[in-house]
Parts: C-alpha cells; structure tokens; sequence
C-alpha cells in the first residue's frame, strides 16, 4: 500500500497552545513510517516545518503521490500530545487543500484519542485512531476488516462505530529511527535548552514512554500511560545515529527520564549532550552525578507546589519536602548548566512564599518559573473530577473553564486567545 503520513504545518494565533513552537521531529509519524517499511509498504512522510512546505504544498505532494491511505497527526509529535492545541484549525487547512486526494484519511493524536466522534466530524476524516498510533496504522495499511482492528472510530451509515479504547505499544522494541538528512539540517533547535547558543542539529528521541504517576493534571489516560523502557540498545543505536549524521544535541521526550544506570553510563562515553523532564524527587545525589556527567544539559523538573498540601491535592505523590526538593535541584545545578522547576498555579499560593522560593532558587542557579494556570485537558484526572467522562463538547467545556479562570495567562502564550469555537471557525478555508 502507499501511504503518506504528514505533520501539517502548525500556526497557533490566538491559541492557548503552552508547547514550544519550534520545529521537533515527528516521532509518531517516524515510527509508523518504519513498521510500515518493515510491513513492504510505500512511505511518503511529509512535515510542513521540516520540509519548508504550507499546508497547501503538501496536499499537492500528497496527491501527486496519490496514496491509498492518508495519516495525518493532530498535534505536533508526541512530545506535545499532553499539552496539544485544543483547535483543530491547521489539520482541516490540510484536509481541506487535500480535497480528497489522499485516499482513506487517518488521523492520529490526542483529540481522537479522547474525543473520537467531534475529531471525526471537525476533520471530515474517514477513521481516527485512539491511543499510541503507529502500530494501528501499520495494521490498516496490511488490511482486514476494519471492526477486527482495536482502537479505531469511524462512522458507518450514520452510526459512530467505536472497535476499542485506546491503543498502548509494545514500544520496547521498537526500531531505531534514522532520519532525512535536510531534515536534521533544519533542526538546529535544541529543544529547552537555554544559556548557550546551539552547536550542530538538535535532534529528539525517546528512552521510555508513558509513566508510573497520576498527576490530576497530566493529560495521558488516554495515550502515553503505562510506563514502559526502550531497550537500551536500541535506543544506542538511534543516537550513534544522530551523531554519525552531525547531532550534538537530543532531547528526550519521556514523560518522565527516571535513573537508569545503563543507559547513562553508555551516553557518558559519546560526544552528545542531552535535556530531560523528571521528577526530581526520584533521583539521588550520586545518580544526578552520573547524570551530568553522562551529558545532561538541561533539566526540567515538575515541582508543582511549594506545600505538601498543594502537591498532594495534585495527587504528585511525592514524598520529599519542599526544602529536600530545593536542596536536591541545587545539587543536579552543580553538574547540569540548566536546571529548571516547574511550578503550577494552585488556588490559595502565597505569593510572597513563592517569590522567596524562587529567588532562593535563582541565587543557587536553578530557574522556577512563575507559576503557570493549569488548563483541564480531556485526557486529564481534573477533567474528570470537574465533569466527569468527556463528551462531545469536552474540548470546548475545558477551554471555556480555563480562559475564564485567570485573569493573566502565561507569559509563553498568545496574549489574546480566543475561545475554541471561534479559533476553529477561524479556518479559512471551509
Ligand atoms: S510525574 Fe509527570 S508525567 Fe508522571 S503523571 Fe506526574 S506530571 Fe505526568
């Protein structure tokens, strides 16, 4: 079968968007493209930023490659599936330039995972995919009955068919990724990674996916849950990869980097350096060591609140104090340039408390951002303790709650966004 997979080119005006708006690889569409491969199918991955192309020049690749299936993601790689766009704008611009040239339309990503039926009827496509994608679509690109496949929706004769709840990978194994040089060459960014002016492509790969938490606010029921480890090799052979190609730089996406001695101990001897998210409650003084040796440069570590009280109605399970968690952060600071703590805007903070944290931090070299309004994803547990299972309207109900609760949005965003009726009809093109 042919298959074209395509990450459309993004634009976020007046979005709510908190992800970085850098150009990042595809992962999700990378991995499809290697089972597929593997399967003996034809590929034509295409990503608007990485290829320089407008939604419209795509559609015109696509159908001049006139595939019989067409997968297309909702959100920009996984790395942002937890903190996707809302809008559905930019995928339909795609659609909409395609004109049905593409053969079956798949899409992929977090707002099918969570809302099958409103992504189906927002994008016009014939199927969506609920869950981790790329082993699902590998499996419609052999064929077979579409009611026999798990983690699909799609409509017949009016009706909403729904064959399973969200797809979970294997994913330990899957293959090492290799990359279009042109489109390493148009990644120079080094994804939160400040202080320094980047030298060679950046590059993002992932050692594990999913993780053992439930944050109330993490958006991953839905995809990206259970915790799994990529087997090391792979992963080894992925980076050599990168580096062989020029790399200097990867950022791992895992939800959460936890310590792993192995792997560590083999990026130690390879010229790259490397940024992770984590927990930093979960690391010791020795292991963080190892880590900075091993070429860690940037750490982004989820504090959320500065009281046990406010972690645990988070649900952050975590067990250390607030000053333990300080100490610790400084400690990762002596061998990682870049260490940063997240915090989140949680009702009843003390200002002044947070202010002292910051600046204590600040001096030590570690970076606490002020705290950031937290918006109710679907695919997250508030969702659910304030509505309940999403529905059809969940997307526009989360956004509604969120711009009328804060007075100030974050600093990352759009200064004016606008609710998510009025950004999804916005799109020019229907
Ligand atoms: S620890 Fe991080 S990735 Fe895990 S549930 Fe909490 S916020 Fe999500």
């Amino acid at each position: 079968m042919r298959v074209a997979l395509v990450n459309p080119a993004w634009s976020f005006d007046h979005s709510i968007y908190f992800g970085c708006r850098e150009a990042h690889l595809p992962l999700e569409l990378g991995y499809s493209k290697a089972l597929l491969e593997q399967g003996g199918h034809e590929v034509l991955m295409l990503d608007g930023a990485l290829d320089g192309l407008s939604n419209a020049e795509m559609a015109e690749r696509v159908a001049a490659f006139a595939p019989t299936m067409t997968v297309l993601t909702t959100a920009p790689t996984y790395l942002f599936w937890r903190c996707a766009q809302p809008e559905l704008r930019v995928p339909r611009e795609f659609l909409a330039a395609l004109d049905g040239r593409g053969g079956r339309t798949v899409a992929v990503g977090p707002h099918g995972s969570t809302t099958p039926a409103p992504t189906l009827s927002k994008l016009g496509v014939d199927l969506v995919v609920r869950g981790e994608c790329e082993e699902i679509v590998a499996k419609l690109a052999d064929g077979g009955a579409l009611d026999d496949m798990p983690a699909l929706a799609f409509h017949r004769d009016g009706d909403l068919v729904v064959t399973g709840g969200p797809h979970a990978a294997r994913f330990t194994d899957l293959p090492a990724l290799s990359w279009p040089v042109e489109w390493l060459q148009r990644h120079p960014h080094h994804h939160h990674r400040y202080g320094t002016e980047p030298v060679g492509p950046g590059a993002e790969v992932e050692a594990s996916r999913g993780c053992p938490y439930n944050c109330s606010f993490c958006a991953k029921i839905d995809f990206r849950d259970q915790y799994r480890r990529r087997d090391t090799a792979i992963i080894l052979e992925e980076i050599d990869g990168l580096i062989a190609a020029g790399v200097r730089y990867v950022y791992f996406i895992d939800e959460i980097f936890l310590p792993r001695r192995d792997l560590l101990e083999a990026l130690v001897e390879r010229p790259i350096q490397f940024g992770v998210q984590t927990r930093i409650d979960l690391w010791k003084p020795d292991m963080l060591d190892l880590l900075g040796a091993a070429g860690c440069v940037s750490i982004e570590a989820g504090v959320e609140s500065l009281t046990e009280e406010g972690r645990a109605s988070l649900d952050k399970k975590c067990r250390m104090s607030t000053d333990d968690l300080a100490d610790r952060l400084i400690h990762a600071r002596r061998s990682v340039p870049f260490v940063q703590a997240n915090l989140i805007a949680v009702a009843g903070d003390d200002a002044d408390m947070v202010k002292a944290w910051r600046e204590k931090l600040l001096a030590a070299g570690v970076w606490a951002n002020d705290p950031v309004p937290l918006y109710p994803y679907p695919a997250s547990p508030d969702y659910r303790r304030l509505w309940g299972e999403p529905d059809d309207r969940a997307w526009e109900r989360a956004h509604e709650h969120y711009l009328g609760q804060f007075e100030r949005l974050s600093d990352i965003q759009e200064d004016e966004p606008l609710p998510l009726t009025e950004l999804e009809a916005a799109c020019s093109c229907r």
